[in-house]
């Protein structure tokens, strides 16, 4: 049996019940068959992957308490951390009733790849709770995030473990998570959290920093095969943080943006969602409504109820924003059938396998996830050194640092892609390339 399929295997025996944490690990190993083949004596002796694919440690524990009318409730709170060969860990904290420790493990290995890709010192973590913040008022998520940090604390710091947002976890969240953090260790610490609000040292285009860093991706691919933006049209999901920062970078690089969804269904504009309406959707976030509908109702367009946009609507790129396995077979199939040339996964893990290997068969240019969406966590590798050299950078210095870190993300997968005399396929070079910085990080730095 090949070395991969035998950690593969051991995974799966090691790991009954989590299915989404498998799915990546699946995804990854089943790439890296160039990678291992060249180097295998090196890399079984060092275990790299099976050390790859256990995490350092996985920390879950009690969240108690009490809404506004004095009920007591306990929740269970996460902290995964997976790899810090290259740096401290780092990735972000997610609220949602469906976390659980495989969805926790799935987004802590995915971080470890990413991090590494974006070239800045970062080890790969996630958290987060099964808490639903959907109807919570503000006094409530911060009890919340108060009692979820009198635990959380013990386990990050700036050189440890630095954590910031992910779905459910905004800015008010992160600023009361900071708030407690700093209450209970008396100290700044560098800030600790990334996403941190501008008045306590957060980042310029740190909130439009995932969306903003997908379509510079995005552009890179399309230069790469001599195509661009202009005139593109873009089916997105997410109504979000991520899905609007996306929508603005879109506009102002002449594509246009004809879908939105959120949990109730999907909204079809095909004049584009452009100017005033992009506003509208952070209003629409703030109403905590969790509803797309409300665009269709003000804007007079087109709202399906529960459905995504996938395969019932026909654009250029599909760029779903919203969350892991949004994308199954039966999209992909209709996908496909539509003529759709690109998917640009933005959200974390939006296609299953199967989708996914449907799709590049099919001849459908995949750029994944973890390349696309890592302008989010490279913006956040940018707020600490601000927070660690007590700077604050102009909007235009970030941004220019981010355009530079999302090029050299794809000349990165290209470098590995012709390392290993590869065709154009970017699934496989993100993984190849993050794979080697952090095995060679691991290697040098011997069994631990
Ligand atoms: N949650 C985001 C991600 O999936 C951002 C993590 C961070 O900024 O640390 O990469």
């Amino acid at each position: 049996m090949s070395y991969i399929s035998e950690v593969i295997e051991m995974t799966e025996r090691k790991n009954p019940g989590e299915p989404e944490f498998m799915q990546t690990v699946r995804e990854v190993l089943g790439t890296l068959a160039p990678a291992v083949e060249q180097n295998e004596e090196v890399l079984r002796k060092n275990c790299i992957l099976e050390r790859m694919v256990e995490p350092d440690r996985q920390i879950i524990f009690r969240v108690p308490w009490t809404d506004d009318k004095g009920v007591n409730h306990v929740n269970r709170g996460f902290r995964v951390q997976f790899n810090n060969a290259i740096g401290p860990y780092k990735g972000g904290l997610r609220f949602q009733p469906n976390v659980n420790l495989s969805v926790m493990k799935f987004l802590a290995f995915e971080q470890t790849f990413k991090n590494s890709l974006t070239g800045l010192p970062m080890g790969g973590g996630k958290g987060g709770s099964d808490f639903d913040p959907a109807g919570k008022s503000d006094a409530e998520i911060m009890r919340f995030c108060y009692s979820f940090m009198m635990e959380l604390y013990r386990h990050i710091g700036p050189d440890v473990d630095v954590p910031a947002g992910d779905m459910g976890v905004g800015a008010r969240e992160i600023g009361y998570l900071f708030g407690a953090y700093k209450k209970i260790r008396g100290a700044y610490e560098n800030g600790v959290l990334t996403g941190k609000g501008l008045s306590f040292g957060g980042s310029l285009i740190r909130p439009e920093a995932t969306g903003y860093g997908a379509t510079y991706f995005f552009k890179e691919v399309l230069e790469h095969l001599g195509d661009s933006i202009e005139g593109k049209t873009f089916c997105l999901s997410g109504f979000g943080n991520v899905a609007w920062g996306a929508a603005l970078k879109i506009d102002a690089l002449g594509g246009k943006v004809v879908t939105l969804s959120g949990p109730d269904g999907y909204i079809y504009d095909p004049d584009g969602v452009k100017g005033e309406k992009i506003d509208y959707m952070l209003e629409m976030r703030a109403s905590g409504r969790n509803v797309v509908k409300d665009y269709a109702d003000k804007y007079g367009c087109e709202f399906v109820a529960g459905k995504k946009p996938w395969g019932n609507v026909a654009a250029d790129v599909y760029m779903p924003c919203a969350m892991q396995n949004e994308i199954r077979i039966e999209d992909a199939k209709a996908m496909v059938a539509n003529g759709i040339k690109y998917l640009n996964e933005v959200s974390n893990m939006p296609t299953t396998n199967e989708a996914l290997t449907y799709l590049q068969a099919n001849g459908v240019i995949v750029a994944p996830s973890k390349a696309v969406n890592a302008g989010g966590v490279a913006v956040s590798g940018l707020e600490m050194s601000q927070n660690s050299g007590r700077l604050a950078w102009t909007e235009k210095e970030v941004d220019d640092k981010l355009q530079f870190i999302m090029k050299g993300i794809h000349s990165q997968i290209i470098s590995a892609l012709s390392a290993y005399g590869m065709d154009y396929n970017l699934v496989a070079g993100a993984n190849l390339a993050g794979f080697k910085k952090v095995a060679d990080a691991m290697i040098a730095q011997g069994l631990n």
